[in-house]
């Protein structure tokens, strides 16, 4: 597995409590991350041969300047590793603000920006604060990518950039995430605000491909919106090192099902046969939303465990040769 970027959630202090959070009731709690932790982990990831970027985030990673401007410096002095910030731009008060915070990072390393727009964060943080960071973006030239999540009913990518008054162009991307209804947004939001699509999605999975670390040293191995439920945590980093959490992940059949599936697909078959399939919905939103229902139903994992055991060398050796020609697809390569 080659793994390009190390996410570090720093903490999960934020100045929002947007309606679309993924983190639910674990947002303002729980630890943040140490700086000599961050290092030793960027380390480790290093180590793994394929690292080119840094990605912090939370929560709100702005809030955790001294913990960012370390890591960022350590990263980028130890290793020439460039860092990518993901923000909500609250910090951005000012163009004069937004220029003088964006250029103290920028000289220590930073050089991409994960910036959100849309509906549920703009209930906490003024547009003008958003085209506030991108002007000083772009004038240090920092790279940003608007990610604006999106429901049935919610405003769309097309209408917060003309909001902005920016396009895509060298310096900016721009793209709809369709909201999943867990966290926060599975309480918040109204069933009609997720369009549904019928049996399993599976048309989107990051498994094997992300790396994550969270402050209690938790490893996850996608980015998908079900990331936190506990039979997707790879391993624990107080525990064990990177090197062979990732070797042990590479081999679990249930990551490996996902991996190929591109979703969680080969989960429900497996459940069908052993008929343990009567709790699935009829539809859901996305594929996360899927693998989070199937996933965090208590007793589920040790079933696919010990379903998809027979099957654990053949599930590795398509996922790897999936990985070899850069391709993920389940219709390419069927269980
Ligand atoms: S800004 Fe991000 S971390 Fe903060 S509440 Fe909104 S979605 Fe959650
Ligand atoms: S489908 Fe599941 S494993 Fe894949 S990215 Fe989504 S939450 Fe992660």
């Amino acid at each position: 597995m080659v793994f390009t970027t190390l996410g570090l959630i720093l903490g999960y202090r934020c100045n929002a409590k947007c309606r679309s959070c993924l983190w639910g009731k674990m947002l303002n709690n729980g630890p943040r991350m140490s700086i000599e932790d961050a290092c030793f982990w960027v380390d480790q990831a290093y180590a793994l041969g394929s690292l080119m970027l840094i990605g912090l985030s939370g929560g709100e990673p702005f809030l955790y300047m001294n913990e960012m401007k370390t890591v960022i410096q350590y990263a980028s002095k130890n290793y020439e590793l460039p860092s990518a910030a993901s923000t909500n731009a609250f910090w951005a008060v000012t163009p004069r603000k937004a220029e003088t915070t964006l250029r103290s990072l920028y000289d220590l390393g930073l050089r991409r920006l994960l910036v959100s727009v849309d509906d549920f964060h703009q209930e906490w943080v003024p547009l003008k604060r958003v085209q506030n960071c991108l002007s000083a973006a772009k004038s240090l030239g920092i790279h940003c990518t608007l990610v604006c999540v999106v429901t049935a009913s919610s405003n769309k990518l097309s209408y917060y950039l003309e909001a902005l008054g920016v396009s895509e162009g060298d310096n900016l991307v721009a793209a709809e995430a369709p909201c999943t209804p867990v966290g926060m947004a599975a309480i918040m939001l109204p069933n009609s605000d997720f369009p549904l699509h019928p049996g399993v999605p599976s048309n989107y999975c990051t498994l094997l491909k992300s790396l994550i670390i969270r402050p209690e040293g938790i490893v996850h191995l996608c980015c998908g919106a079900g990331f936190t439920v506990d039979a997707l945590t790879a391993g624990n980093l107080r525990e064990e090192r990177l090197d062979s959490i990732i070797e042990r992940a590479e081999w679990n059949p249930i990551f490996n099902a996902l991996a190929v599936g591109n979703g969680p697909c080969h989960l429900a078959t497996a459940l069908a046969e052993e008929r343990h399939d009567d709790f699935l919905q009829n539809s859901y939103a996305t594929s996360c939303h899927a693998c989070h229902h199937i996933l965090s139903r208590p007793g589920i994992e040790g079933i696919l465990q010990e379903r998809l055991e027979s099957q654990r060398a053949e599930l590795f050796l398509k996922r790897e040769i999936l990985d070899q020609i850069g391709y993920r697809n389940s219709d390419l390569l069927k269980i």
